[in-house]
C-alpha cells in the first residue's frame, strides 16, 4: 500500500518557516516513498480562522514549490462526522459536560499549592463535572449555559489494553520506536464545546483515519498528544497511522516560532527576496 502523508495547517496566521518544514518534510517523504501528500485545512476553529489565511496557504505552499491533491479537505465540510464520533464515545458513556469556565478552573488550580497539569503546561480538570448528577446537567444545559464536553478519561482508559504507537521520528527527550501511550497525563479532555462540535484531538484522529492517512508527519510540539490520539483511534475503531514528530524550527532566542512573529512568516522571506532554495537550506532540509 502506498504511503499517505498529510500537511494540516490552520489558516489562524501566516505559514512560518516552521510550517515549511513539516510541509516539505511531508512532500519529499511521499515522493520518496512513492506516495500521496494530501494539504487540509484544519479550520474547525471558526473564531480564528479566516479566508485570507486560507488563501495565503495555498499560495505560499505553490511558491514552495509543493503540489498536492486536490480537493482540499476542509474541516469545516465535515463537521457531522467529528459529531458522528462524539456520538459514539456518548453511546459508550465516556463523555459529561462540565460548566466551569477556563477562568473559573485556573482560579482552582492557583488555590492549590501545586496542581497536576498536562504535557502543554494546562490544568487538569478538577472533574466536578463528572460526578454532577444527571438532572442537574440537563437543567443546566437546557437553560444554554455554555459547557464543555470532556473524555472522562478513567474510564476511556479501562476500555482499552495497552497503547504504543511506531515513532519514525523522535519526541522531545529522544523517544524513538515503539512508545507507550499515557494519554492519563492529559486528565478529562475538553471533545467539544456548546459551539464548537469538535476540539483539535477528536477532528484530527476522524481527519486521518477518514483521509487514509498513512503517516503522521508532524512537529515534535505534538508528540505528548499523540498518547491521546491513539487512545480516540482505539475508541473509535480507527487505524493507527505510524508517526513521526521533527524538529522544531526556532527563533534567534530559542523558542518556538509563533505565527503573530512576523519576520519568519514565508511571505515576509519572499518580499524579502529570500528564495524557496534558500528557504530548504535555512531549516536544514538539504
Ligand atoms: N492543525 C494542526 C496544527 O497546525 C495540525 C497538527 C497535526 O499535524 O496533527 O497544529
Amino acid at each position: 500500500m502506498s504511503p499517505v502523508f498529510r500537511f494540516a495547517p490552520s489558516p489562524n496566521g501566516f505559514l512560518h518557516l516552521g510550517h515549511a518544514l513539516s510541509a516539505m518534510l511531508n512532500a519529499d517523504l511521499a515522493i520518496a516513498g512513492g506516495g500521496r501528500f494530501l494539504l487540509r485545512i484544519d479550520d474547525i476553529d471558526a473564531a480564528r480562522c479566516k479566508p485570507e489565511y486560507e488563501a495565503a496557504i495555498y499560495e505560499d505552499l505553490a511558491w514552495l514549490g509543493l503540489h498536492w491533491e486536490r480537493p482540499v479537505r476542509r474541516q469545516s465540510d465535515h463537521l457531522a462526522s467529528y459529531r458522528a464520533a462524539l456520538a459514539q464515545l456518548e453511546a459508550m458513556g465516556l463523555v459529561y459536560p462540565s460548566f466551569e469556565s477556563r477562568a473559573e478552573l485556573a482560579r482552582i488550580a492557583a488555590a492549590h499549592r501545586s496542581w497536576p497539569r498536562d504535557p502543554d503546561g494546562a490544568p487538569l480538570y478538577p472533574g466536578r463535572g463528572k460526578s454532577m448528577p444527571e438532572a442537574e446537567r440537563r437543567q443546566r444545559m437546557q437553560a444554554g449555559e455554555p459547557y464543555s464536553l470532556r473524555l472522562d478519561m478513567q474510564a476511556a482508559r479501562a476500555r482499552v489494553g495497552v497503547l504504543t504507537w511506531e515513532e519514525t521520528g523522535r519526541g522531545p527527550a529522544g523517544e524513538t520506536g515503539i512508545i507507550a501511550a499515557d494519554p492519563a497525563a492529559w486528565g478529562d479532555v475538553i471533545l467539544a464545546r456548546k459551539d464548537a462540535p469538535a476540539s483539535y484531538h477528536l477532528a484530527v484522529v476522524v481527519d486521518d483515519a477518514a483521509q487514509g492517512v498513512t503517516d503522521v508527519v508532524r512537529g515534535q510540539d505534538l508528540f505528548h498528544a499523540t498518547s491521546l490520539h491513539r487512545l480516540l483511534q482505539v475508541l473509535l475503531g480507527l487505524p493507527a497511522p505510524r508517526y513521526r514528530h521533527h524538529r522544531l524550527v526556532l527563533d534567534r532566542d530559542g523558542r518556538k516560532l509563533s505565527k503573530s512573529n512576523a519576520a519568519t512568516a514565508l511571505r515576509e522571506l519572499r518580499a524579502r527576496g529570500i528564495s524557496p532554495v534558500e528557504i530548504r537550506r535555512r531549516i536544514g532540509l538539504d
